[in-house]
């Protein structure tokens, strides 16, 4: 899967693929079949996305990867993910990160993805079920935070729990319109950056807002 959707030095799509060396090592460790549901496991190192059930789903290796380049992992990290899902992308930052905060909405998933993210041995991944529009104070500053569904704008309270120098990826788009993946950058003195980086298709992220 990583030779031939992800890695920059051996895909042939015309797509920009992916440098970061330890993202390609955490992509090639992660194994997506622990992620999907079992009747979709023969299906699992294709590059789209698969439901998980409650209209759901696991994103799609490339973008998995891509996000996780874009934050820049260090080892040092406190990440928070909104969208924990099937826990896929939790464990592929958990691999590169020092502890990953993940919400999940749904309380089916969220309690599955937390079972699955132990039993696989992570330690450095804290579920918790809520609306991940209003971030997670408790824990925040984040050095990055990245969101796997999509809002129709940048939820205030994810910048605000950014460290300064931190960034946050983020697909924005309203329902049925082509999103656009967002890098919103906090500079040491805390002003904002925002830069549209490529279209791309999430599912809502739903909640009270
Ligand atoms: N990161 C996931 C993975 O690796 O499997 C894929 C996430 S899926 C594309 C988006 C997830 O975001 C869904 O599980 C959905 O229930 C969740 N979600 C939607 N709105 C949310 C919200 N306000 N707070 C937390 N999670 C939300």
């Amino acid at each position: 899967m990583v030779k031939r959707q992800i890695d920059a030095e051996s895909i042939t799509d015309g797509r920009i693929g992916i440098k970061n060396k330890s993202v390609l090592e955490a992509m090639r460790r992660v194994l997506r079949h622990e992620f999907v549901p079992a009747h979709l496991k023969s299906r699992a190192y294709i590059d789209m996305p698969l439901p998980i059930g409650y209209d759901q789903t696991i994103s799609q290796p490339y973008i998995v990867a891509y996000m996780t380049e874009m934050l820049d992992p260090k080892k040092e990290y406190k990440v928070l993910e909104v969208g924990t899902g099937s826990g896929y992308q939790a464990a592929v930052l958990a691999e590169l990160v020092d502890h990953v905060y993940t919400i999940e909405i749904i309380k089916e998933l969220g309690e599955s993805a937390e079972k699955r993210l132990k039993r696989l041995g992570y330690k450095n991944v804290t579920v918790k079920i809520g609306d991940g529009y209003f971030g997670w104070e408790e824990h925040a500053p984040y050095d990055a935070i990245i969101v796997t569904a999509a809002p129709d704008h940048i939820p205030p309270m994810l910048i605000h729990q950014l460290k300064p120098g931190g960034q946050l990826c983020i697909p924005v788009g309203g329902r049925f319109r082509v999103q656009s993946l967002t890098l919103v950058q906090k500079t040491e003195s805390g002003s904002i950056m925002t830069r549209q980086v490529m279209p791309v298709s999430f599912v809502p992220l739903t909640g009270k807002h």
